[in-house]
């Protein structure tokens, strides 16, 4: 009578979680049922694998089905290649894409190559992480940060 109460194991099927992403491979953009990507989703078109346990690639072109073509939380990494926080950034971001596979979305935009989506945000500094959830931003943190500041920042989205 006094035992826990079970975790809840139902999941609901009305908010299904699916992500739309861009094939590493051939760019072309894929919905991905996020529930199931233990069974190695394939691209569409060149039947490549999808792997969704490292930040995939997004940019100005994928931007928007991207980030509004996915139910769960999405995190853009903005990044460069000569910055080094961004460095320092990246193997936490793949670690969170990697536990976090399934629950939410872990992309990177490189701003040299993309620079319309980083004006549109107003990104000023690199790295910026910002979280985006049905295409509206909900959270931003500036500067390369400590593992526990990035799960703190992941809490709050
Ligand atoms: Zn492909």
């Amino acid at each position: 009578m006094n035992a826990p109460a079970p975790s809840p194991s139902a999941t609901t099927m009305s908010d299904k979680k699916t992500a739309t992403v861009a094939c590493p491979f051939c760019d072309t953009l894929n919905r991905v049922d996020m529930t199931r990507i233990g069974r190695h989703p394939k691209c569409g078109h060149c039947g490549k694998p999808i792997l969704l346990d490292r930040p995939l690639a997004i940019s100005d072109a994928t931007f928007d089905q991207v980030t509004t073509g996915t139910t769960v939380p999405v995190v853009v990494d903005f990044y460069a290649d000569w910055c080094g926080p961004c460095k320092i950034m990246a193997p936490l971001l793949d670690d969170v894409a990697h536990r976090r596979a399934g629950e939410m979305l872990v992309v990177k935009l490189d701003t040299d190559k993309n620079p319309v989506t980083g004006q549109r945000f107003g990104i000023k500094g690199i790295p910026t992480l910002i979280a985006f959830r049905k295409g509206q931003e909900v959270g931003r943190r500036v500067g390369a940060v400590p593992s526990s500041e990035l799960e703190a920042f992941l809490e709050t989205i």
